[in-house]
């Protein structure tokens, strides 16, 4: 198995799902000539596996999946082509059922065919097959200015290092900030690190929150000053609009101190529905520079 497989095997599996049951499509898969001619009914069900706490809490269908949609991809994948074996429709419809969204972290199809020519009696074929997502590429900024700072963002950095179902890919170098947010403050210190995961990102989000408590991390005031801090800036290509987890992290995109280091690690790096980070950074470079201008007048 790859270096990539292994890592992403010990991730747990979100213990809600969604169960779609009975989806009936009509198809041309079998080995013989005449099934692809004449085609028959195939029927689909499908666990979902993710995280549905956050779109309980908000009773808010943009936190979960679409299943309506998700029945029509898979209705689509049954009744387009035209493959020997049901093992590869399970394995296709697996593939496109994952790329549906990087909240999914797992799924489980099984394919019947009950009108398969055996030429016995019998009431049902079936195959199941099981696949997880692939991971996710998660960029992570952290940042301290309280206590022995270099040191409490190592030792985030081993944590992050041992997250289950995870790898470390880059960390960038710790780079001195002076604070935002208008509360008399030391000045930061602050970097990136990029995490290829397969926690779901409600999942990854607690994590951070354990690593911060554990370095002292209290909340008194909000933007006061903190022992640790780690914020998602993004995870994958995920856009979520939840005040718990906003995907890309709203005030990323005007945060040199989270632009710089993240560039200097992925030169092409993207944050999602906003562009290249170099443009977004080289932007809020002029704009500063504009405003320094207009400052000296
Ligand atoms: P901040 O990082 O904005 O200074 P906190 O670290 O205290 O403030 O986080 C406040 C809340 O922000 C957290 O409880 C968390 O649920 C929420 N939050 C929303 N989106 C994100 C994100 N992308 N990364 C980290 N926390 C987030
Ligand atoms: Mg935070």
């Amino acid at each position: 198995m790859s270096r990539a497989g292994e890592f992403a095997q010990d991730a747990p599996l979100p213990t809600d799902t969604i169960q779609l049951t009975g989806l009936r499509a009509f198809g041309r898969h079998g080995v013989l000539a005449e099934e692809k001619r004449e085609g028959q009914d195939f029927v689909c069900d499908l666990t979902l596996y993710l995280s549905l706490a956050p779109a309980a809490r908000r009773d808010d269908l943009n936190l979960t999946l679409n299943y309506a949609e998700i029945a029509q991809r898979v209705h689509a994948v049954i009744g387009t082509g035209s493959f020997d074996l049901i093992e590869t429709l399970a394995q296709r419809i697996a593939q496109e059922t994952l790329a549906f969204s990087p909240l999914l972290r797992a799924v489980e199809v099984s394919v019947h065919k009950p009108s398969a020519p055996i030429p016995v009696a019998f009431s049902d074929v079936a195959v199941r097959i099981f696949r997880r997502a692939k991971p996710e590429r998660a960029v992570i900024a952290l940042g301290s200015n309280l206590g022995d700072s270099r040191a409490l963002l190592n030792n985030a950095v081993s944590a992050l290092r041992k997250l289950p179902g995870s790898r470390l890919v880059a960390v960038s170098d710790w780079l001195r900030s002076a604070p935002v947010g208008g509360i008399a403050q030391p000045d930061y210190l602050n970097g990136v690190a990029l995490l290829d995961t397969c926690l779901d990102p409600y999942e990854l989000l607690a994590k951070m929150a354990e690593i911060e408590n554990a370095a002292g991390r209290t909340r008194e005031v909000r933007w006061g000053p903190r022992t640790l801090d780690l914020d998602i800036i993004s995870y994958g290509g995920l856009e979520l609009s939840d005040p718990v987890l906003t995907l890309p992290h709203p005030r990323a995109h005007e945060r040199d101190f989270v632009l710089a280091p993240w560039l200097s690690l992925d030169a092409a790096a993207q944050l999602p529905g906003r562009g290249p980070v170099a443009e977004l950074r080289e932007k809020l470079i002029t704009a500063a520079d504009t405003a320094a201008e207009g400052e000296e007048k």
